[in-house]
């Protein structure tokens, strides 16, 4: 039967990389059926809201979800549809594999890191005083000289439940992917309440799994070090949102770049597959960036519908294009302006031909 999954194309380079993406995956083999569903800035002009329920009723409907980048205005405005769409769904964990496939320069061979990211509180919560309002002044009152009169405030919540359960995720991601150790990562030296609270509902948690999964912790100024110096000795890492956000973005970065990290936001009910980047708005439209982050995303779908033959048939040919480093996008060639770069398109055409 075919597995129902709903495509958001989203914007910027989003479209035409879902469109690329898409070819793959229906070329992989597994049967699905797209419900495509359009959602962000162009939808925000014809309908008032970049996100509109029906979007999310069709999620939820669906259960899984590939999708394209959004655009999120920078400063005040619009609020981000990808977080929107994170908190509506409770998709609580941010799954990024950071692999580094031959052909893709980096200079570190090898790479094999997964970064969990809780995705659902701490200073992605929303809960922001502008400087001056009634709210602000409130805290600034309550902190007793610590927190200047002029001050906007950003509230960091932490909570025990959100914390175990996204390590609770990172463990059973590492048994059922035959990871060996998860590394929990915060900065409780300083965060004693949020941090020190993120800690002990990791320990709780890692002693559950006991014997079947190792368990470390490292603060987080110090994990960027150890990345950059040695990260061979890490395997799955899982952190508040903040430090996920940023280090997932790091590890990619010891993968080879946004151009070949995937990633995946999971809840209990529901499953959104999108890649690492976001909507590049000035490459847009010309048919230039490099696809593979949403295919190797489409990868994780697939293996997340049980589709494993058909996944593991387009990461090989993935693979295998990269590694050949001849019909790739720029960002691939050894020269950002090698002429002979394929565009998104080609590449994905590259692919299919691989797998056929
Ligand atoms: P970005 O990831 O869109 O692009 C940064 C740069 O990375 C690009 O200019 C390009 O040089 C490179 N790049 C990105 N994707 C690439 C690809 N597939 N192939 C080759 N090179 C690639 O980051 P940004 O410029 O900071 O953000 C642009 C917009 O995207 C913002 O509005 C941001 O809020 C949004 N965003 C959305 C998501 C999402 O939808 N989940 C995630 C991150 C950012």
């Amino acid at each position: 039967m075919a597995h129902r999954v709903t495509l958001i194309p989203g914007d910027g380079v989003g479209p035409e990389l879902v469109a690329a993406a898409r070819r793959v995956l229906d070329a992989s083999g597994a049967e699905i059926e797209w419900e495509v569903q359009e959602a962000g800035l162009a939808v925000m002009e014809t309908e008032g809201t970049p996100l509109p329920e029906r979007v999310l009723a069709s999620v939820r409907r669906n259960r899984v979800a590939l999708k394209g980048p959004i655009t999120t205005p920078r400063g005040r405005g619009m609020r981000s549809v990808n977080v929107a769409l994170r908190k509506e769904l409770d998709l609580y964990a941010c799954l990024r594999p950071c692999k580094h496939y031959p052909g893709v320069r980096t200079p570190f061979e090898g790479v094999d890191l997964v970064v969990v990211r809780e995705n659902t509180e701490d200073l992605y919560a929303g809960v922001e005083f502008a400087e001056g309002s009634a709210e602000a002044q409130q805290i600034i009152a309550l902190s007793g000289g610590r927190i200047r009169g002029d001050a906007a405030i950003s509230v960091k919540p932490i909570s025990a439940f959100a914390s175990g359960r996204i390590v609770d995720f990172a463990f059973r991601y590492a048994l059922g992917n035959g990871r060996r150790k998860v590394t929990a990562v915060a900065k409780d030296n300083i965060m004693k309440a949020t941090d020190g609270l993120f800690f002990r509902a990791a320990r709780e948690v890692a002693g559950r799994y006991q014997g079947q999964v190792e368990y470390e912790e490292w603060l987080v100024d110090a994990m960027c070090m150890q990345l950059v110096q040695k990260p061979e000795l890490y395997d799955v890492l899982v952190m508040p949102n903040l430090y996920g956000d940023i280090l997932s973005d790091l590890c990619a970065g010891l993968a080879g770049g946004l151009g070949v990290a995937p990633g995946a936001n999971i809840g209990e009910e529901v499953a959104v597959f999108e890649a690492g980047h976001g909507s590049a708005p000035k490459h847009a439209g010309q048919n230039k960036v490099n696809p593979t982050a949403l295919i190797l995303s489409g990868v994780m779908m697939l293996r997340h519908l049980g589709e494993r033959e058909a996944a593991d048939r387009v990461e090989k040919a993935a693979a295998a294009v990269i590694a050949e480093g001849v019909h790739v996008t720029y960002d691939l060639k050894p020269q950002r302006d090698d002429p002979t770069a394929v565009g998104t398109s080609e590449m994905a055409d590259a692919i299919i031909a691989k797998m056929r």
